[in-house]
């Protein structure tokens, strides 16, 4: 595998370009000592060898894509600045490119206003906009579905918040009579959507869910923090589309550009569609806050100090590969999603694999077939090293029985969830690679199952 190094000759001249800014300053310059450097340097990427080979193809297994070459430039050229967008006074620069770009989120979902702002991910978004719902609906209920994100019943546990998670039914999504068994209890007072689980990449019934909301009255927040990207692609399953169709009809939504926006790790977003649960975040610093009338960022976000390297590489990739559909940075995420689709037909079309889940995005679950649950279990696990071995990089899932109902395999339920193999095929490249990565893990599973 070869890194992408020629970039760095751009980011000496961005450099050069920075400095211009400052030069009426009296001369004062750092001096580094760049044999001392060096040789520590050099050790850190002795120890960075020992890591999976994330940006290769062959590495399909958790979400973990590149980020793009302009972001990488993008941030390390802001930490000559290094930006705290807490406050226009720790970097005004970057806090106009953080409202840019979250604007730019926004109206990707539809919105035209909205208030918002980056944060390290999507848990700390999730925990915001839970934070403000529970504001909103004191004392009642948040519910989001057992294949939510993990993170919400803890969140809810840090805000005191009551929480109960619905059932799923066959496909990973909410399960809707489960839904409105819940609701007529009068209490719930935010439904959690997720829109693309972790495990599966399934989707929760958005259109449904709204209706049942002119009928409950509950607040809806859209854990999209994985999938709401997938607005852009042209390849959607139906129920896929009508969900996004509907997504600007939501209270809240989370988006991680740090998942499938091609940024670094530390920038997760959070929107609220009412920019007046501003109200909530109000609060006076006595140290900050004093450049200017405007609203500043920190005023309006749980975290203080906040990276503006985040934002200005969230900036600069929108520049280059704008969220438009048909553009290059949709094409992209399709290309995934064909991948997918790709992946999942060969699985399904090989009479050695279970596929209980048809791909909603870019995630493939499926499992080797085995007598019982347990069985299967090891098989997945022993696949998975098998595959390792061989340098494709895979991952796994436990998933619960309630999802093999509809298959027709007869297995022995001898416990009540069963270890699968699950890739993430996250990068366009895969659809490119998906002949070879089959070839892989055919020759992983033989070496598996004619032991
Ligand atoms: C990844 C993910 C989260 C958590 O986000 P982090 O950025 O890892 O903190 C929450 N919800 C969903 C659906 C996710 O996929």
């Amino acid at each position: 595998m070869f890194i992408e190094k020629e970039s760095l000759g751009i980011l000496h001249e961005a450099i050069r370009r920075l400095e211009q800014g400052f030069q009426e300053l009296p001369e004062f310059s750092h001096v580094v000592d760049t044999d001392a450097l060096s040789k520590i340097l050099s050790e850190v990427a002795k120890k960075m060898q020992d890591n999976y080979p994330y940006p290769h193809p062959l590495y399909i297994g958790q979400m973990m894509k590149p980020p793009h070459p302009i972001a990488r430039l993008a941030y390390t050229l802001a930490l000559w600045i290094n930006p705290n967008n807490h406050a226009l006074d720790g970097g005004r620069a970057s806090s106009v490119m953080e409202k840019e770009a979250v604007a730019e989120l926004a109206r990707m979902f539809g919105w035209e206003t909205h208030l918002g702002h980056l944060c390290s991910g999507g848990t700390m978004a999730n925990l915001e906009a839970t934070w403000v719902a529970g504001s909103l609906r004191p004392g009642k209920k948040v519910i989001a579905s057992q294949h939510a994100h993990y993170t919400h019943e803890r969140i809810c546990g840090v805000l005191g918040l009551p929480f109960e998670s619905v059932p799923c039914d066959s496909k990973a999504r909410m399960d809707l009579t489960a839904l409105k068994a819940l609701l007529r209890k009068g209490d719930v007072g935010t439904v959690v959507v997720t829109i693309g689980t972790t495990a599966s990449g399934s989707i929760d019934p958005l259109p449904e869910i709204l209706k049942l909301q002119a009928q409950y009255e509950f607040r809806i927040h859209a854990d999209a923090a994985y999938g709401g990207y997938f607005i852009l692609v042209d390849n959607l399953s139906p129920e896929a589309l009508s969900t996004f169709q509907h997504i600007k009809e939501v209270d809240s939504i989370v988006i991680d550009p740090h998942k499938h926006g091609l940024q670094p790790y530390g920038c997760g977003c959070v929107l609220f569609k009412d920019p007046t649960v501003g109200r909530y975040y109000k609060h006076n610093s006595p140290y900050t806050y004093f450049s200017s009338d405007e609203l500043h960022l920190g005023e309006i976000s749980l975290e203080c100090s906040r990276p503006g390297a985040a934002a200005v590489a969230l900036w600069a990739t929108q520049q280059l590969l704008p969220y438009v559909s048909g553009g290059k940075f949709a094409s992209d995420l399709s290309k995934s999603r064909k991948a997918a689709i790709t992946f999942f037909e060969m699985l399904k079309n090989d009479s050695r694999f279970i596929t209980p889940l048809a791909p909603e995005l870019d995630i493939v679950v499926w499992a080797p077939k085995a007598k019982n649950a347990r069985e299967i279990s090891r098989l997945s696990k022993a696949i998975f090293e098998a595959a390792a071995a061989e340098n494709l990089h895979l991952a796994m899932a436990n998933l619960p029985r309630s999802l093999f109902i509809e298959s027709e395999e007869e297995i022995q339920w001898d416990q009540d969830d069963v270890t699968c193999l699950r890739s993430c095929l996250m990068k366009p490249e895969h659809l490119d690679w998906i002949g070879h990565i089959w070839q892989v893990l055919n020759r992983a599973a033989y070496t598996v199952l004619n032991k």
